[in-house]
């Protein structure tokens, strides 16, 4: 995507040969115009596919997530990373390495918010090693529902993640794909 990829180029900062911080736009100050186009963007993408649900993973993967639910006109539920009072009904759980901040967190999503019928598509800010995608999934296939696609904003393509989803047959769209950072710059897969 032309413009996502100009903003990273125009505002990401590159911390090192691994991590881009985007906080001008996605991460912490968010643009909801460039929102909009990602939402768009990921709605075609998975026009054909009968989404009926978007999953993601609080708190970064909301802005986007939200979107793309407008846009396909379908809920959108963010799993938690901390169990709130609220959420006393019956929980599905599982364990997510969080990759930025280094622990395993315990991440939640009430029972029946999905339902066998669903067909979910995932949302996340980042994929890197893949674990967040992931353990979304296996959220959703504990509910029984159907992984009907996984969107990426950024994907990290010299991690692990992208070649682990396809590997498990999962139907994979990034926005911008990142083939390095080293030299203190974003390079691009398809430059
Ligand atoms: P994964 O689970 O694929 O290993 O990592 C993805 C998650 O880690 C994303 O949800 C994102 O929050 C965070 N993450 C991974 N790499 C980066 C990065 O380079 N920059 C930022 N800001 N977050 C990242």
């Amino acid at each position: 995507m032309k413009e996502l990829k100009k903003r990273i180029l125009e505002d990401g900062v590159v911390l090192n040969s691994t991590i881009l911080k985007v906080d001008r736009f996605l991460n912490h100050q968010i643009d909801p115009m460039l929102m909009h186009q990602i939402g768009e963007a990921f709605a075609k993408a998975f026009a054909n596919e009968g989404i009926t649900k978007v999953l993601t993973l609080e708190s970064s993967g909301i802005a986007p997530a939200v979107l793309t639910g407008l846009a396909l006109e379908v809920p959108v539920i963010f799993v938690r990373k901390k169990k709130p009072i609220t959420l006393n009904t019956s929980l599905l759980t599982t364990e997510i390495y969080s990759y930025t901040k280094n622990v395993h967190n315990t991440v939640y999503l009430e029972k029946d918010i999905i339902q066998e019928q669903d067909k979910c598509l995932i949302i996340d800010d980042f994929l890197a090693n893949g674990e967040a995608a992931l353990g979304l999934t296996r959220l959703i296939e504990q509910s029984r529902a159907t992984v009907s696609g996984i969107g990426i904003v950024i994907e990290k393509s010299f991690q692990e993640g992208r070649a682990k989803l396809d590997r498990a047959g999962y139907s994979v769209f990034a926005l911008a794909r990142i083939s390095s950072l080293t030299d203190n710059k974003v390079h691009f897969l398809d430059e």
